[in-house]
């Protein structure tokens, strides 16, 4: 079969893609949905995430880039002449427990791992190293919902990715993921081949995997990829592996502008007692220095303090460099783009003018993300319970997920777990949240209040426990309340119609003969001539021998007095099947 051929701008809407591609909106939404991002119809996507997501559905499809459009969250950096080289910015990513955090903890010489306690963080974490004489900025994603996250604003921002597999243990599912991200990016791949001082490391393995499943062929078998063989616990071959990372990034020439007004990305956020709001910054181009003003969405601030990965007071950052600075008013969103204004008038002014434009397209916004799930349940014929869960210590956290997608509820409910992680719950699980029948549970963990007035603000429920049954518990009871009541008609008689006395607006009255069971006032009937269904009406008075009767049985004459919406014609050997209807609760 032949591949089609599709351009798409650099960022559309999940709507125009479902259109471009022919497809029905709801099933983007619910491919979007295993991936992890809760969209609407109306989210956009970054070029890189709609090309994951037709890959993933399996079409026959290749997105190109139509020209570059001026999307509203990003405008695109032209470089000019003046441009200097820049630091790589490199991600490591790979499988849980391939050793990323050692790999990191041994390039830096440090702990980075120290509060992060073996968890999954939703934030992107940003060193910076030295290797002959040259910088390298490092990111860490152990989340690649955070990845998603960034990318969806359009920003592509690693130039190389490192993807760490452990020689014990070969490539795994979060491998593949890395690789596809990586290509995805337009990212060069570097493998470090990891943990070759155990014994039963089998390094050969791990790139005959690559070669013939993944595409990716070592350099020393004649292909392209460069692999190292690296130890994070002995620090093996980790120089050669940062030599590597510089060679790969240097086959792109990258440059940024420097004399040019700051402007880059935002990497994290998070409120601090004492500090207010703290955001993490990736500067692309030009200089960024305390006293600036700063815009980023529809937040602004004036740089108070601005500090390097390791703490250290900072008087001036560059591109590629990522620094924490204090003085946002407000948090930021991860992923959004800064730029410097004026003066603080000016960066107001531009906050608000952000502002006014995200309640107009939210203004415009007719379809809601709880729309969308109603739609995607009628589809799969099932209510969506998305969960994002967040516990104390890895053991716990597995167990409430694996208890949690235990709970058996008859195909009719879909528990999706959207998140998890080790950890009080944050700002970013909020904002992963945030969405139509989505929970977050903590179990034996804490809401830091400002992460409660975020929740509070964005209708994010989370529920906190101490006891996993209760949790449970919860969970079915939250899922028990999705599910649409039963509608039960229980039929009750019928009667034979012999005649017709009156027929006004919205009254009938006629007579009959009951053929079974019994009628009696405020049961409903549907009016039958022959098999074909007439109409539904109401029994509002119920006579025999022309007084009125509680109930009248098998076998009886009566006289009925019937309700019903519009005019409707009863005529003489008509049925009239009386039933009542109940909505019963459906229950797990
Ligand atoms: P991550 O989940 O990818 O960040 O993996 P970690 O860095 O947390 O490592 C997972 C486990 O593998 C930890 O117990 C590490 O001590 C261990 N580990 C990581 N790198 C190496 C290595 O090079 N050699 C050996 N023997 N163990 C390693």
């Amino acid at each position: 079969m032949t591949e089609k051929i599709v351009a798409i701008a650099d960022s559309v809407t999940v709507g125009e893609l479902a259109t471009t591609l022919n497809l029905p909106v709801t099933t983007l939404i619910g491919e979007l949905f295993k991936n992890g991002i809760a969209a609407t119809i109306n989210q956009r996507l970054d070029f890189e995430t709609a090309s994951i997501i037709v890959e993933e559905l399996g079409l026959e499809v290749t997105l190109k880039k139509k020209e570059a459009t001026v999307g509203h969250t990003r405008v695109e950096h032209t470089l000019s002449e003046r441009a200097v080289p820049r630091p790589p910015i490199v991600a490591v990513m790979g499988h849980v427990d391939h050793g990323k955090t050692s790999l990191l903890d041994a390039i830096l010489g440090n702990k980075t791992a120290a509060g992060e306690a073996g968890g999954i963080t939703q934030h992107i974490s940003a060193y910076q190293t030295r290797h002959n004489e040259r910088m390298i900025t490092l990111l860490d994603t152990p989340g690649h919902e955070a990845f998603a996250a960034l990318r969806q604003h359009g920003a592509v921002l690693t130039d190389v990715v490192i993807i760490v597999v452990a020689a014990d243990d070969g490539v795994k599912p979060q491998t593949v993921e890395a690789i596809r991200f990586a290509r995805s990016a337009n990212a060069k791949i570097v493998v470090a081949i990891n943990k070759i001082d155990k014994d039963t490391a089998n390094p050969q393995l791990v790139k005959t995997q690559l070669a013939s499943e993944h595409g990716l062929n070592p350099e020393e078998w004649g292909g392209d990829t460069v692999m190292v063989e690296v130890s994070a616990k002995t620090g093996q071959n980790l120089d050669k592996l940062l030599d590597m990372v510089l060679l790969v990034a240097d086959m792109e020439d990258l440059r940024a502008d420097e004399d040019v007004p700051a402007e880059g990305l935002v990497i994290e956020a998070h409120m601090e007692t004492g500090r207010g709001a703290v955001v993490g910054l990736l500067v692309e181009h030009g200089q960024l220095k305390p006293a600036y003003y700063l815009v980023a969405g529809t937040a602004y601030g004036r740089v108070r303090t601005m500090s390097d990965f390791r703490g250290q007071t900072m008087k001036m950052a560059g591109p590629s460099t990522p620094v924490n600075v204090t003085g946002f008013k407000e948090l930021p969103q991860f992923g959004d783009s800064f730029r410097l204004a004026k003066n603080e008038k000016e960066a107001r002014h531009l906050a608000q003018a952000a502002r006014l434009e995200q309640e107009k397209m939210a203004a415009s916004t007719n379809v809601t993300s709880s729309d969308i799930l109603k739609m995607m349940s009628q589809q799969h014929d099932a209510e969506s319970f998305n969960v994002l869960v967040k516990a104390d210590v890895q053991g716990s956290l597995t167990s409430v997920i694996d208890s949690l997608k235990l709970i058996d509820t008859g195909g009719l409910v879909d528990l999706h777990v959207i998140g998890s992680g080790v950890g009080n719950i944050s700002e970013n699980d909020i904002h992963l949240a945030v969405g139509e029948n989505t929970v977050i549970y903590g179990f034996n963990v804490d809401l830091p209040p400002a992460v409660k007035r975020l929740a509070a603000r964005e209708h994010v429920e989370v529920r906190l426990y101490r006891v996993i049954y209760e949790l449970l518990d919860n969970a079915r009871q939250s899922m028990e309340a999705l599910l649409a009541p039963e509608v039960v008609e229980t039929e009750v008689g019928q009667l034979r119609v012999k005649g017709v006395f009156r027929t006004v607006r919205e009254e009938v009255i006629a007579g009959g003969e009951m053929m079974t069971g019994k009628v009696y006032k405020g049961l409903l009937a549907r009016l039958k001539r022959g098999d074909e269904h007439i109409a539904e009406v109401e029994v509002s008075s119920v006579q025999r021998q022309h007084q009125e009767a509680k109930e009248v049985f098998e076998g009886e004459m009566c006289g009925l007095s019937l309700k019903t919406t519009r005019k409707v014609v009863v005529e003489e050997g008509d049925t009239l099947e009386f039933f009542t209807r109940e909505l019963v609760k459906k229950t797990l």
